[in-house]
């Protein structure tokens, strides 16, 4: 039976089942589409990381004797839509069945269901054989459950997969989490390697996307463009990661330097969204390099690794399908603002922001507590709606694809979902900020000051949000120390601090 099989453009999975065999019979089809550059403005680096993968493994696909369609963004037969394609490829080749896999975003599920359903031929939709879950696995386990802990979610996985445990029930080390351990300032020491230098040719695909008047935000310096786009360069960075960041990445995973934008990061979120590499493989490649060289890596590096990929990684996903689409309206804490100018720019005197913005934009990533600390935490204490929070991680970072974006901004970092993910709000002074950098150092304001002109702006905006929020936090127990704080506080001294903060949430862009 003639059969088109699709591809999404994160379902470049080079191992999954489908290509174990060939067949005349069947036609795989990928396509670069306006549908995909615009439905939000993306950072150029992810266009153009996301079209140089779909390429290459297209070209892996033919070089395995597989018949493909591929339609680049200028290919004349494109009409830019997805249906529209599916349409044309089954016509012109006479398809007599549609199979595709199951996609990870609830918009382009909802677009192939629609599709399928009016389709008068046979369609089957298949696993992306990547995900450690199952799109329910996260709902069964916290069926009947008060709260959805990550931690137990993340045991059961260690369980379940047989990761670094003794035996049926107790975990290696002693420890199921070694986070206390993974909380270092970065001083100028260790040295740091540079990061993988990945060789890619991507001049073309900028001069197309250019030319294609798609609209993107950042920049692109075509010869310093180091995302691994094959599996192989894939492998390459996974394989760095081990044998040159892995021995301090738990001690420095929250710290932030103005100098060093990855730190002991891996930088594997691309290619594991990609679905160029499997979750699994990154875990036991990073284990078995472990197990070889215990005598010089501690289980606090590796375990703070695994709990990401293993923990994090499939409960933001497992929350997302539980949740969705209702999850992309919530706005517990009813926040309204619009963002700033400078998270456009990087053009912001508040020197953490403007390096975690500015290398955003030049880089297309930073690293979780930077997301989190610096550029989330200011955004909720100045309360944006989360909309607009949501637009900018989703269109800027090179990994952000809705399923771990989402949850992680609306969830993690803006409390947007009332605590389903956390389980308090994650907002910070700058003292946090301090401990974890050196950003405060050179920063035109005073980490130490609070209220006054030259204060540092999260300082005020961090008790005015706890005051302005007071009613969402006061049965919120982790909350019971800073608002039992913030109710001793005097109250001119409060007034003093809520002034700056408004001053701070009226002209943002004046800071
Ligand atoms: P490492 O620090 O080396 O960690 C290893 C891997 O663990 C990552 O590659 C990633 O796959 C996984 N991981 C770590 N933390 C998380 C997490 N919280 N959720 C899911 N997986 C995790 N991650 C994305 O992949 N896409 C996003 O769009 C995204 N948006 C985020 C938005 C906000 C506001 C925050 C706070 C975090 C976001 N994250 C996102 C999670 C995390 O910041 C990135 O996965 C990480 O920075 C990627 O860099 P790395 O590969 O060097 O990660
Ligand atoms: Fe950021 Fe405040 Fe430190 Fe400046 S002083 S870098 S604004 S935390």
């Amino acid at each position: 039976m003639k059969t088109a099989r699709f591809i999404l453009g994160d379902q470049l999975n080079y191992q999954h089942s489908w290509y174990n065999d060939t067949n005349d019979e069947v036609v795989y089809f990928m396509a670069e589409m306006r549908q995909e550059t615009d439905y939000v403005k993306h950072h150029i680096q992810k266009v153009v990381a996301f079209f140089k993968s779909m390429r290459s493994f297209a070209e892996w696909l033919e070089s395995e004797q597989h018949e493909v369609v591929y339609y680049t963004l200028d290919d004349e037969k494109n009409q830019q839509d997805l249906v529209a394609n599916l349409k044309q490829v089954i016509k012109e080749h006479k398809i007599e069945k549609f199979e595709y896999q199951l996609p990870d975003e609830y918009r382009l599920d909802e677009q192939l269901n629609a599709f399928c359903d009016e389709l008068t031929i046979e369609t089957e939709a298949f696993d992306t054989e990547h995900f450690l879950t199952s799109r329910t696995d996260f709902t069964d386990f916290f069926e009947g459950k008060k709260q959805m802990v990550m931690e137990y979610f993340y045991r059961n996985m260690r369980k379940k997969y047989d990761i670094m445990m003794l035996n049926d029930k107790n975990p290696e080390g002693g420890k199921w989490n070694f986070d206390q351990s993974n909380r270092k300032k970065w001083k100028g020491a260790p040295e740091i390697p540079i990061e993988k230098q990945v060789k890619n040719d991507v001049s073309s695909i900028c001069k197309m996307i250019e030319n294609a008047g798609v609209e993107t935000i950042g920049n692109i310096t075509i010869n310093k463009f180091h995302w691994p786009t094959t599996r192989e360069a894939c492998l390459d960075v996974l394989n760095y990661f081990c044998k040159n960041l892995l021995v301090h990445f738990g001690d420095f995973q929250d710290a932030m330097h103005t100098d060093e934008q990855y730190l002991f990061h891996s930088r594997l979120s691309f290619a594991m969204n990609s679905k160029m590499l499997h979750p699994m493989e990154v875990i036991e490649t990073v284990i078995s390099y472990w197990r070889n060289h215990q005598e010089a890596i501690a289980i606090s590096q590796v375990e703070g690794f695994v709990r990401q990929i293993l923990g994090w990684r499939e409960y933001m996903r497992g929350m997302y399908w539980k949740e969705m689409p209702n999850y992309r309206t919530l706005n517990a804490l009813n926040n309204t603002n619009s963002l700033p100018d400078f998270f456009w720019t990087g053009n912001t005197k508040m020197n953490c922001l403007k390096h975690a913005i500015s290398q955003s934009l030049d880089t297309a990533y930073a690293h979780h507590i930077q997301r989190l600390m610096i550029t989330g935490n200011f955004m909720l204490l100045t309360q944006m709606h989360p909309d607009a929070v949501d637009e900018w991680y989703l269109g800027i970072y090179i990994d952000a694809i809705e399923w771990v974006e989402i949850t992680n901004t609306r969830g993690m970092s803006q409390f947007a979902d009332g605590g389903l993910v956390a389980t308090k709000p994650y907002v910070s002074s700058g003292s946090y900020i301090n401990k974890m950098s050196n950003y405060c150092k050179d920063c035109v304001y005073k980490v130490s000051k609070k209220e006054t002109e030259d204060a540092c702006p999260f300082n005020s905006l961090y008790w005015n949000f706890l005051d302005e929020k007071r009613e969402h936090f006061k049965d919120n127990q982790r909350m019971n120390m800073m608002m039992s704080l913030l109710n001793k506080m005097d109250a001119t001294k409060l007034e003093a601090l809520k002034n700056r903060a408004q001053a701070v949430i009226a002209n943002p862009d004046n800071y």
